[in-house]
């Protein structure tokens, strides 16, 4: 075996949180701006955001879901009339307050103490409040529910530890909001959203998730209930993908969204609320790459198939590039995981071997090199970015096929890749749960005995108000945090690692992002 040489100088095992950067920057997705968390996302990175934007939009219109969108700005009473919603929100919540800058007389600008707002506005951290403002004047009667809309925008939470896509200070997202008749209704919306969300994460991203409800401590401000996908990253640490809330008359009494029922009475509407967001392209760095930078899932990939011709900087050239056109073109027409294939020709000028390591780091699924000799061969070199490295020799592991094979294997070996990144980090996640601890020592024991340690399932009682706040202490003492309690386990048959008390139900510990 040879040592292979890798395309990244940071090793996953070495610095999980200097690889995740150096992706980052070596896959050319996003940098930091000059405001403090807030970032500027590059082409790749923007185009892999507009894939899942793509796939969402489509799920959630199938479920009769219609995308409108309200102000950036929502005046402050807005926010409270409902008072846990508020307090939740109130530490980082960016305002506006001035309307005009004026000289400050040293050569500069400050706001104009005549142009003050009479009230002040809040730039969106969530738009419950003002879109609850909508639903009260458009719903009036029973005929008008269910309501269910969809927006897709910018948000702003003052975050005070921010990491590119995880956590931000603006992050883009989309916000789902529905009003229903009843809290039977909203319920089912409620639990389909986190189905949509876990479909779409698994099938679209490559990304295993466990759904479940989150312990009352990690509830959305004003939410009744609050349920998640979880996934594990490569360093066993959970990452919050996704959130779907149940808020039941909490918003609809806030915002007056009240209804005439069939028997001729007025009823209080039951709300949901459902977000994801560019975290998730840090999820997919995180679970997806590798010692070689990213791999981008196909069904996300902005290109599937990057064709590089070896340019000579000759008049020959031009037979060369009208070749990898054809090929192009006749890839093009070919569809997987039900879309048209999306290829590009790199036609940039310098060397192939320098741009195949670009699209190596930026993830690309499939890259083709074409010589002067393999066009004259029929034939051409295949890279496959799942399966990179021939372990033998330590050289990139190219296939040979004929032009015409290549074309008609493409899809297939997408499809392929889809499925394989999916199955690959399940099984990571699956070999990094640990079910059969059952003391706070065995779980403090677990979490100090690696450097990557996984999640741990635990049994307990369920503890809520000053109890769960001990839990929740007593965790955060090993920098440890309550994730959700799964779905579809089996019903807990023992003693809670917490209170001693008997179990209730399973719930996962882990660290986080
Ligand atoms: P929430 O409205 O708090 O339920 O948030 C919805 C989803 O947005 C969460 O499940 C996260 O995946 C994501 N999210 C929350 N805060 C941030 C942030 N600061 N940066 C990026 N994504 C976030």
């Amino acid at each position: 075996m040879s040592a292979i040489r890798h395309a990244l100088t940071t090793k996953r095992e070495d610095d999980f949180a200097a690889w995740y950067q150096e992706v980052i920057s070596a896959a050319d997705m996003a940098e930091e701006s000059g405001v403090r968390g807030c970032m500027v996302i590059k082409p790749w990175g923007y185009g892999i955001w507009e894939r899942m934007q793509r796939l969402l939009d489509d799920r959630i219109k199938a479920a009769g879901v219609q995308n409108a969108y309200f102000p950036l700005f929502i005046p402050l009473a807005n926010f409270e009339r409902e008072a846990s919603h508020v307090e939740g929100f109130a530490k980082e919540m960016a305002v506006v307050t001035h309307h005009r800058l004026i000289a400050d007389g040293r050569g500069g600008l400050k706001p104009d103490p005549d142009a003050k707002l009479e009230e002040p506005l809040v730039v969106r951290p969530t738009s419950e409040t003002i879109i609850g403002d909508a639903m009260s004047r458009w719903v009036q009667s029973w005929r008008d529910l269910p309501l269910m809309l969809n927006q897709w925008a910018n948000v702003v939470r003052w975050e005070m530890r921010t990491r590119m896509f995880l956590r931000t200070s603006e992050f883009l997202w989309q916000e789902g909001h529905t009003a229903h008749a009843d809290e039977a209704e909203a319920k089912a919306e409620t639990m389909r959203a986190l189905e949509m969300y876990r479909a779409f994460a698994e099938e679209d991203l490559s990304l295993p998730v466990i759904a479940g409800e989150k312990p009352e401590n990690e509830r959305f401000p004003g939410a009744v209930e609050t349920w998640s996908i979880e996934a594990m990253m490569q360093d066993g640490k959970a990452l919050q993908a996704g959130t779907s809330h149940y808020l039941g008359t909490n918003f609809a009494e806030a915002a007056n969204i009240r209804y005439q029922d069939k028997e001729g009475g007025q009823a209080l509407a039951h709300t949901t609320s459902w977000g994801v967001s560019t975290r998730m392209v840090g999820g997919v760095i995180m679970t997806h790459g590798d010692d070689d930078g990213l791999r981008v899932p196909p069904a996300i990939a902005p290109h599937q198939v990057v064709i590089l011709p070896m340019l000579r900087d000759k008049p020959e050239d031009q037979a060369l590039l009208d070749y990898c056109e054809g090929l192009r073109a006749a890839l093009a027409t070919q569809h997987t995981l039900d879309e048209p294939l999306r290829v590009l020709l790199d036609k940039r000028p310098g060397k192939a071997a320098a741009k195949r390591w670009d699209w190596v780091r930026k993830g690309a699924p499939i890259i083709i090199e074409v010589g002067a000799r393999d066009m004259e061969n029929g034939v051409v070199s295949l890279l496959r970015r799942d399966a990179l490295w021939n372990t033998d020799n330590g050289k990139p592991a190219f296939q040979t096929p004929t032009r015409e094979i290549a074309g008609q294997t493409v899809p297939s070996i997408l499809a392929d890749m889809q499925n394989a990144l999916l199955t690959g980090a399940r099984e990571r996640r699956d070999a990094n749960i640990v079910r059969d601890i059952d003391t706070m020592d065995g779980v403090a024991d677990f979490f100090g005995a690696s450097k990557y340690p996984g999640w741990v399932e635990v049994q307990w009682s369920k503890p809520t108000g000053a109890g769960l706040e001990k839990v929740v202490e007593q965790l955060k003492a090993h920098k440890l945090t309550l994730r959700n309690v799964p779905m579809n386990t089996p019903p807990a048959d023992g003693t809670c690692i917490f209170t001693g008390e008997p179990a209730v139900e399973r719930v996962y510990v882990a660290r986080a992002y």
